[in-house]
């Protein structure tokens, strides 16, 4: 259940012509298995005007992913060089890989009024409200760290020792949970879903 009441939008986004002024920034972070990919492509699919930011990560495209699409696989050099440009509007170092958001593009969209949605991690958090304080932080919590452990054991595809990695960062994310202004917790998905798209239609309706 969202645990907190859902707030007015913080900011008046037409103006008096009728307008939009700027668009809404939506970021979402999740512990990893929570189902956070999921929610974030329930939300996609329910507003097709919603603008995916397309991460940019030096780490190697998975199967079934492609290059533009689920993210800009990019190389260190080019990565570390776009650090010293100020090219990102936040990054972060996740299991040993660059990810980093593209500040133009953040920009370029919100100013044309456009609604983003950021599926970003905890770090580039922190960051991304230093520049946007007005980002409305979304929080995916698994009903607890038990069923997250069933949930990631049940997928497959990491060993018992990432497994165990991935439930210290949980416990550790968890406990950063109110740096976020709504926390989602998905026990069942449709419910889960369900609250997701009521926070984004406050803010948009
Ligand atoms: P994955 O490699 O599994 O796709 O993502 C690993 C983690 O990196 C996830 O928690 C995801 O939210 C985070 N992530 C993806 N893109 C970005 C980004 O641009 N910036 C930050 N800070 N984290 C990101």
């Amino acid at each position: 259940m969202n645990e907190r009441k859902l707030e007015p939008p913080p900011r008046e986004k037409l103006t008096s012509s009728g307008e939009k002024k700027s668009g809404f920034l939506f970021i979402i972070s999740a512990p990893s298995g929570a189902g956070k990919s999921t929610l974030c492509r329930a939300a996609r699919d329910r507003f097709a005007d919603l603008v995916y930011s397309v991460s940019y990560t030096t780490r190697s495209p998975r199967s079934g992913e492609k290059d533009g699409v689920d993210y800009h696989f990019i190389l260190k050099d080019e990565f570390e060089k776009g650090i010293v440009r100020h090219r990102w509007a936040e990054w972060a170092e996740v299991h040993d890989h660059y990810y980093g958001t593209s500040a133009d593009f953040l920009d370029e969209e919100l100013s044309s009024g456009r609604d983003i949605l950021l599926d970003i991690d905890i770090q580039g958090t922190h960051q991304i409200l230093q520049r946007y304080p007005d980002g409305i932080t979304i929080f995916i919590m698994p009903p607890s760290l038990e069923t997250l452990k069933c949930r990631l054991q049940s997928r497959g595809t990491d060993s018992p020792e990432v497994i165990a990695v991935r439930l210290k960062n949980a416990r550790e994310e968890m406990a950063q949970k109110d740096l976020y202004r709504h926390i989602v917790t998905n026990d069942r998905l449709p419910d889960a879903v369900a609250e997701l798209i009521t926070i984004f239609e406050t803010y948009r309706s």
